[in-house]
Parts: C-alpha cells; sequence; structure tokens
C-alpha cells in the first residue's frame, strides 16, 4: 500500500477569497509545522525563520499562523489550519487543510514549499481513494462523492447525496446476505448431501431468495435506465426550417445573447449548445442549423450535425412559424421524429393571425403544441414546464431515491445474469456444486460494486476522473 504522503490545492483553479491546500499522509503534520510559524493573537508576523518545530497541534483545531520558506525565512501568507489526525479525517489518515488567500501564485508557492519537505503531488481523486482502501467509505459512496461535486440540478444532487451516506450500499449489503446465506445452504449440501434433502426443491429457502434476490437487483436495473435522465441530464434539440426562430428560442430559454439571430436564413451552421435547470432537472439544449432541402456545401455539414443531434436527443422542440403557413418541409422534418418526444412550438404567436391560426396537417394533430414568442418572451415557462414533466413522468418511476451509475448497471446486468442461473439450477434441481459456481460470480459482481474486490485497474479508471484535490 502506497503511504506516502500527498498533497495539493483542493479549491478551483483562478482566484477566490480563500484556497485550501489540502495534505494527507503519516509526514502531514510534520510536513506543514516545518514551513508553519504560529502567530500569537494580537501580534503581528516579522520575517524571522523559526518555525513552529514539534507542531504540537491538537485534531480537530484551527490554528493562526503565517506560512514562511524554511530556508530564506521569506513570509508567503496569513494563514489558517485545520489540523486532523488519523483515524478522524476523510482519508483516515492524518490530514491538515492550509486555508491560505486564493491566489493561484500563493497557493503553487505554498504546495512547492510542502513538496520541498518530500511531500508529493496527489492524482486526481486521491483522496477519496485513501478514504476508500482505508475503508471510510465504500466505492458507491467514493462514487457519489463526484457525483455530488459535478451536480447541476438539485435532482442530481439529492440522489448523490443518498447514495454518499450509503443507501445503495445499503441495497447491496442486504442482496450479498442473500446470496451469502444461499450459499450457505448449498455447502451444506455439498458436504453433507444425505442432509439437504427437501432444500432444493422449488418451495425451498434458497430459491426463495434468490427469487427475492433477482427482484431487487432488477429494480435498480430499472432505476438506471428511468432515471438515467437525472445522471445524465436531458437533451433536447431545437430544430426546424431556417429562420422559424430556433436561436431566437434558444437565446430566451437561456436568457442570453448566446445564439446569433438573424433575418438571413440558414444562419447557425454550427450547433450551439448549453445547459438550462427547470424545475431541478438539468437540460441540454441544442440549437441547430435549418433544415431544408436545397442546402449550399457548408450548410450541408450544419444539416448533417443536426441529425446527429436529433438522433441523440430525447425531446426535440420542433420549432415552426407562425406568421405563415405550414410547408411541406415542416411536415417532411415532423416525419422524421416517430420515436421521438417531441414539442411543437409554435413561434411568432405575436404574428399569428388570431382569425387563421396555425393549421396543422392531420399528421401532426396530436403532436403536443406550444405557442410561444421568441421575440417577446411569452409562452417560455410553459414550454420550459412542459419539458420538465416530459422529464419527471420517466423519472416518476424510479423507486429508491438513487440510481446506478454505468459501471454500477453493468455489474448488476452480470449480477441478473447470474441469479437467473441460480434460479434455474434450484428449480431444476442440478447439483449444487454447480448452482454454486453461478453463485460465485453473482457475489463477486456484487461485490464489486461497493468495492470489496477490485481490481486496481477499474478503481485507477474511477478515481481519474475526480479533480484534484478531492
Ligand atoms: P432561426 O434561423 O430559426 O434560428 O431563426 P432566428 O432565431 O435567427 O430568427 C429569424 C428571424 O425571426 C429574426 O429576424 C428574429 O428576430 C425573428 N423572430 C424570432 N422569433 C420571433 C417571434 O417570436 N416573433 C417575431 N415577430 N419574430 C421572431
Ligand atoms: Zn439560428
Amino acid at each position: 500500500m502506497d503511504t506516502s504522503t500527498i498533497a495539493a490545492v483542493a479549491t478551483p483553479e483562478g482566484t477566490g477569497g480563500i484556497g485550501i491546500i489540502r495534505v494527507s499522509g503519516p509526514e502531514a503534520i510534520a510536513a506543514v509545522t516545518a514551513v508553519f510559524r504560529r502567530a500569537p493573537f494580537g501580534q503581528k508576523a516579522s520575517g524571522s525563520d523559526k518555525t513552529d518545530a514539534g507542531g504540537g497541534f491538537q485534531s480537530w483545531r484551527m490554528y493562526l499562523g503565517h506560512i514562511l520558506d524554511p530556508h530564506s525565512g521569506t513570509l508567503v501568507d496569513e494563514v489558517i489550519l485545520a489540523v486532523m489526525r488519523a483515524p478522524h479525517s476523510y482519508t483516515r489518515e492524518d490530514v491538515v487543510e492550509i486555508q491560505a488567500h486564493g491566489g493561484s501564485r500563493v497557493l503553487e508557492k505554498i504546495l512547492n514549499l510542502l513538496i520541498s519537505q518530500g511531500i508529493r503531488p496527489a492524482q486526481p481523486g486521491e483522496f477519496t481513494r485513501r478514504a476508500f482502501i482505508n475503508g471510510r467509505m465504500d466505492l458507491t459512496q467514493a462514487e457519489a462523492v463526484a457525483d455530488l461535486i459535478s451536480a447541476r440540478s438539485d435532482a442530481t444532487l439529492d440522489m448523490a447525496v443518498s447514495q454518499m451516506t450509503g443507501q445503495l450500499s445499503d441495497v447491496v449489503s442486504s442482496i450479498r446476505q442473500s446470496l451469502v446465506s444461499v450459499l450457505g445452504s448449498l455447502e451444506a449440501a455439498i458436504d453433507f448431501p444425505e442432509a439437504a434433502g427437501e432444500e432444493f426443491d422449488g418451495s425451498g429457502q434458497s430459491l426463495h431468495l434468490s427469487r427475492e434476490v433477482l427482484q431487487q437487483v432488477n429494480q435498480l436495473r430499472e432505476a438506471y435506465e428511468s432515471g438515467r435522465f437525472l445522471r445524465q441530464g436531458v437533451q433536447s434539440v431545437i430544430i426546424g426550417r431556417p429562420n422559424v426562430g430556433k436561436s431566437s428560442l434558444m437565446n430566451c430559454l437561456l436568457n442570453q445573447q448566446r445564439a446569433i439571430v438573424t433575418e438571413v436564413a440558414g444562419t447557425t451552421r454550427d450547433c450551439i449548445e448549453a445547459y438550462l435547470t427547470t424545475r431541478g432537472v438539468s437540460v441540454l439544449v441544442a440549437d441547430t442549423a435549418g433544415l431544408r432541402k436545397d442546402p449550399d456545401p457548408i450548410e450541408r455539414l450544419g444539416i448533417e450535425k443536426t441529425r446527429e443531434y436529433m438522433a441523440s436527443a430525447d425531446i426535440v422542440l420542433h420549432v415552426l412559424d407562425s406568421g405563415r403557413p405550414i410547408d411541406h418541409e415542416d411536415v417532411v422534418i415532423y416525419g422524421q421524429l416517430t420515436d421521438k418526444s417531441v414539442v411543437l412550438v409554435k413561434n411568432k404567436a405575436d404574428l399569428a393571425d388570431h382569425e387563421k391560426v396555425l393549421r396543422l396537417p392531420p399528421a401532426m394533430q396530436q403532436a403536443f403544441c406550444i405557442e410561444v414568442s421568441a421575440l417577446h418572451g411569452t409562452g417560455i415557462d410553459a414550454l420550459k414546464q412542459r419539458v420538465a414533466d416530459m422529464v419527471f413522468s420517466s423519472v416518476a418511476r424510479v423507486g429508491h431515491g438513487f440510481v446506478p451509475n454505468w459501471r454500477q448497471k453493468c455489474l448488476l446486468d452480470q449480477a441478473a445474469e447470474a441469479v437467473s442461473k441460480v434460479i434455474s439450477g434450484l428449480e431444476n434441481w442440478r447439483l449444487p456444486e454447480l448452482i454454486s459456481i453461478d453463485l460465485h460470480d453473482a457475489l463477486s459482481a456484487i461485490d464489486e460494486i461497493t468495492g470489496k474486490y477490485v481490481e486496481t485497474d477499474v478503481l485507477d479508471e474511477i478515481f481519474s476522473r475526480y479533480c484534484v484535490g478531492k
């Protein structure tokens, strides 16, 4: 096991009021002590080169003082130290957090002083990795830390918090317990075949437990499918003929002038995307190039891109121009959206002649319609609401508060397959030795979810996605 002491700037890059450097490992306190001099309250620091040798810090206390270069005696910054001794810290090692001023140069200097004390810079996610290795949290909780940091909506935040506090771990442990208990009776049957008796007929306890496990595993797999939106957010795309007001709608949705609005048809050649949050759900909106039959070569690229967006979108906002009658091209575009959740956005409602409101051909009449004016901002709230409703109608099916991530979902698939084999083995009175092989497969998949048994390269992959300092 790696017992080096690591350090990293834990606050984001750039300037800020405060910047925090985090140090963890057996040498953390000694190294910080070598570059720190405690300030007696009310006294100003001078340039003397004496540092606070020996430390003498109590755990869970803050200390005001100065960081100084032990060789030159130069003052670097006035800081507060938070000292957390093992095992009562994030990593369960000795941890010191140095709260300095949040300038990148200051933080870099302090970090370099620590490195000159023999400490090495931390890898991305290494603090959390140590928290996992040292048993402070299991792998699902460690993964939730990254989810929490990257959460862009209330819904994803809630999900990350429940997973971080161990709710997914609890469900997985109860699944594990049932599997272990089935394994126990199988092994008894292997060791004492004469005593196994009715254990392996259809009404046996093992069969009952295995079926229950399969149900629990399947619930989690379903939660992945229906809760995908919560994890990944929703992808929506704004499409339509040139000049119907797609870019204007995009700007309106985002309350800012980002997309280029012009009166020349075919201006948005690239797709512009941005996130918006509606009722706690994060929605990626892409403004696309207008779709039309005879594009010039440059436009054609944009249109290809638009088609890619259409293919991967969960929700399509198909924009129509209420100022003019429906065009054959509108109908053609709509016809390409058969397997999508579509909202027909009748834009330019301000131009609509109320005597003859935009009439839709029968093929488009069953679609959900909403009238907006991107120019005046009317109907936009109702449109956002509609998008949120579409998301929630699918998320409502998520049972527990959490949704497995893709890694966990793949392992749940493996577990489901193995448990199904166990069930059919039990139903068909197969040899306990054979059933036990499938059961071991199920157990190892389950144990990999919580990280009880997990390969180093899997951990490398998981923690490389974290930020440095977490
Ligand atoms: P896009 O090509 O579909 O992205 O269309 P734009 O957003 O560039 O808009 C094309 C033209 O329609 C611009 O002159 C806009 O000002 C105008 N426009 C967009 N939305 C509305 C609206 O709701 N009402 C009116 N009257 N004009 C609009
Ligand atoms: Zn546009």
